[in-house]
């Protein structure tokens, strides 16, 4: 029988999650049921186009079928387990996992018309949008690892440490719900989610087959049907997987950066004492001339006083310039006990400044969510304290008092 991943401990069921087979495996998984590969297409709409989960209801199956399926697969989706809905309409969901750990999604909608030929990231650069459409963008930023081994020093994630990797289904199962369970039909498009970004807990090339498998799965015409602008993969710097991704799936590159020099990306993004700058850039150069849209998206995190100064800045052009890139400055969201602090407006506009200057394209972002737990990760990490405290309170015979 067909496998979605290398082993995953995602729960107890013996039964196979369609939600996570790309059409190619859906494919294979009718024909180990001696049924017709045109059948994977069918399973794929009713699921994914039409968010239906109870085989009895895919009518276009035969009864024998739909009862085949229902002994051997299933359509399993997490739970949630806290709904946050910031003022500005971003909103953020803790999904419980069947193996009972949690992981994060985020919906950010925007509210502008927007260009449809502009970059594939999920943000957009109201300067430079021409505004051809109706269209409202909305970005779901997905989780593909509960935490994550690589412990940037700025991450809320990277400071919970690594737990397991995501199945397929699981990651999909992200989509599936913004799609068809949890965005109010509130946007002026039919879809209501336009771009996902691979940019939420974990490293997704460290979970490599599983986030091939989802990334394919999003950009299929009988599923959501996404183009290859508007998913977006997230990478620290796995300089061997980067390659390897483009050979099995054609998506838009986002690096974080971070850091201009290996002195300080070694102790921001400490994958970088294993791959740095040189390699690192050698592999996007690599990447850039067939990624989507030609570049790639290279995300800096402005931490006041650390990373943000004029000389950072001349850094960066140095290391860019000449280079397929565009760089999003992301103004940092605190969480407790980070050490670091976010970099004043005056200083975010003046080192964009300075890179626009040098002709590198750069979107300051606007923060989003300021008024929820809005730092990735930080809202498991507060639901996992909470577990901790109450299973050590327990221990001790006591009860938490809230
Ligand atoms: S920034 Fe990304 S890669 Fe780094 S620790 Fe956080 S989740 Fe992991």
């Amino acid at each position: 029988m067909i496998t979605t991943e290398e082993p995953v401990n995602t729960g107890s069921s013996s039964k196979i999650n369609l939600l996570g087979l790309p059409k190619r495996k859906l494919e294979q998984f009718f024909a180990e049921l001696g049924e017709k590969p045109f059948r994977a297409a069918q399973v794929l709409k009713w699921i994914h186009q039409r968010g239906v989960v109870d085989f009895a209801e895919m009518s276009d199956l035969s009864k024998a079928l739909r009862e085949k399926l229902a002994q051997v697969a299933e359509i399993r989706i997490p739970e949630v387990e806290i709904e946050q809905k910031s003022r500005d309409g971003t909103m953020k969901w803790v999904l419980r996992l069947d193996s009972g750990n949690s992981v994060e999604m985020v919906y950010i909608p925007e509210a502008e018309r927007i260009n449809l030929d502009d970059v594939g990231d999920g943000y957009v650069d109201p300067r430079r949008a021409k505004y051809t459409d109706g269209l409202s963008r909305a970005t779901l930023c997905v989780s593909s690892q509960v935490g994550c081994a690589l412990a940037c020093t700025f991450c809320s994630t990277g400071r919970q440490g690594f737990n397991r990797n995501m199945s397929a289904a699981e990651i999909v199962a992200q989509l599936f719900m913004a799609e068809h369970r949890l965005v109010e039909k509130s946007l002026p498009s039919d879809r209501k989610i336009s771009n996902v970004v691979f940019m939420g807990m974990g490293e997704p090339l460290l979970n490599f087959e599983a986030v091939v498998d989802a990334a394919e799965i999003m950009m299929e015409d009988n599923a959501y049907g996404l183009s290859k602008r508007r998913v977006t993969v997230s990478t620290s710097g796995v300089v061997p997987a980067m390659a390897r991704l483009q050979e099995r799936v054609d998506v838009s590159l986002a690096v974080s950066l971070h850091a201009p020099t290996d002195s300080l990306r070694d102790v921001l993004v400490p994958l970088n004492q294993k791959y740095p700058l040189k390699e690192l850039m050698a592999a996007c150069d690599t990447y850039a001339p067939n990624a989507p849209a030609a570049f790639i998206t290279y995300e800096y995190v402005m931490l006041a006083d650390v990373n943000d100064s004029d000389q950072h800045a001349d850094d960066l052009i140095r290391l860019l310039r000449g280079r397929a890139a565009k760089v999003n400055l992301i103004p940092f969201n605190p969480f407790p006990e980070s050490g670091y602090t976010r970099s004043s407006n005056v200083r975010i506009d003046r080192f964009m400044r300075r890179l626009e200057a040098a002709g590198i394209t750069t979107v300051p972002r606007r923060t989003r969510g300021d008024d929820i737990d809005a730092a990735c990760g930080q809202l498991v990490g507060e639901v996992e304290d909470r577990a901790r405290r109450g299973e050590r309170l327990e221990r001790m015979n006591l009860r938490p008092t809230a």
